[in-house]
């Protein structure tokens, strides 16, 4: 069924689409960047035939022939699950992050040993079994979203692009993923923040076979140099445009550390798993989904405090445990 079009111009030749997703607010926001009688396109949404279906009559409403590059902030289902049918042979360039290539195969492909890890890291974190079992199957839907797409440039970070018209920076922001990118343009001040900085929402940064090992520290630093660039226009991928960057950081900054501070807390005394940990700061929750995040978002502060000394963390082959030093 086709949806209403949301398109709105947030910058002369750059507009907003807003395509349906089944969670977080409903909503991703991808934008197309227009030059001449071709497009660009930074994010895909989910791939699914109304959401599909609005980007092509978007393109066709602004006059754009052909799709020339794709490029991705990160490879979640909401923002990169169409680039297979937008992007490869003969169709669009896929550009994107290397540390997020070697994560497509395995989360979306082949999932078999994907799953198997993360019931072993379920396990030795303190999830009992027959929740291990079913959180770590709870990924397997998420492919049913998402073609993937062959690569055309690897970014590392610190290029310059031609999206549009415009000339925009490739900023590295790890965290919420390990090859994470916002788009910085100087001469507006405009950025393009993914999931990195949201509006209402404090993104998910969680430790898990895929993150990197420190993802809250490299998050953390990230928002900083965002936030110095005192961009005039944050456009996120969730959530509508806004202004106030500095204020935005600084409250994201002091979510987590109360969360720090929270989470020494409940330590107390004791050594713990990070599933007790989790129970302890979210209470019981019914969504899988949730459970899973909150565990590995309690985990990625956990190991923060480890690597700043605060925590100790003990493993063997079958526990990983935290103790306040
Ligand atoms: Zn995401």
């Amino acid at each position: 069924m086709a949806i209403e079009l949301s398109l709105s111009e947030v910058a002369a030749g750059v507009f907003e689409l807003r395509l349906p997703i089944p969670f977080e607010d409903g909503l991703v926001n991808v934008f197309l960047f227009t030059d001449g009688a071709e497009a660009d396109l930074l994010d895909c949404g989910m791939n699914s035939e109304e959401s599909l279906d609005a980007i092509h009559r978007a393109l066709e409403q602004l006059g754009s022939r052909k799709l020339r590059r794709l490029m991705v902030t990160h490879i979640h289902p909401d923002h990169y699950g169409a680039a297979g049918m937008l992007a490869g042979d003969g169709l669009a360039d896929l550009y994107i992050h290397r540390l997020e290539v070697p994560l497509v195969h395995p989360r979306y492909v082949e999932l078999e040993h994907l799953v198997a890890e993360v019931r072993h890291y379920l396990l030795v974190n303190g999830v009992p079994p027959d929740e291990a079992e079913v959180l770590s199957n709870s990924q397997r839907s998420l492919s049913q979203v998402v073609k993937t797409a062959e690569p055309s440039v690897q970014l590392d970070g610190a290029e310059s692009v031609q999206m549009g018209s415009r000339q925009l920076r490739v900023e590295w922001t790890p965290g919420h993923s390990p090859g994470h990118i916002c788009l910085y343009e100087p001469a507006e001040g405009l950025l393009f923040a993914g999931d990195h900085i949201l509006p209402e929402l404090s993104p998910n940064i969680g430790l898990h076979p895929q993150s990197t090992p420190d993802p809250l520290h490299e998050y953390l630093l990230g928002l900083a140099r965002m936030s110095a660039y005192t961009p005039k226009l944050v456009l996120p991928a969730h959530g509508r445009p806004f202004t106030e960057v500095t204020a935005r950081v600084d409250a994201l900054v002091s979510h987590h550390r109360r969360r720090l501070d929270q989470i020494l807390e409940i330590l107390g005394r004791e050594e713990k798993s990070g599933w007790q940990v989790a129970l302890d700061l979210w209470g019981p929750r019914d969504n899988l989904y949730e459970k899973r995040l909150a565990l590995q978002e309690g985990l990625a502060h956990l190991q923060a405090l480890a690597v700043e000394a605060r925590v100790g963390k003990s493993v063997t082959p079958g526990s990983v445990r935290w103790r306040r030093a």
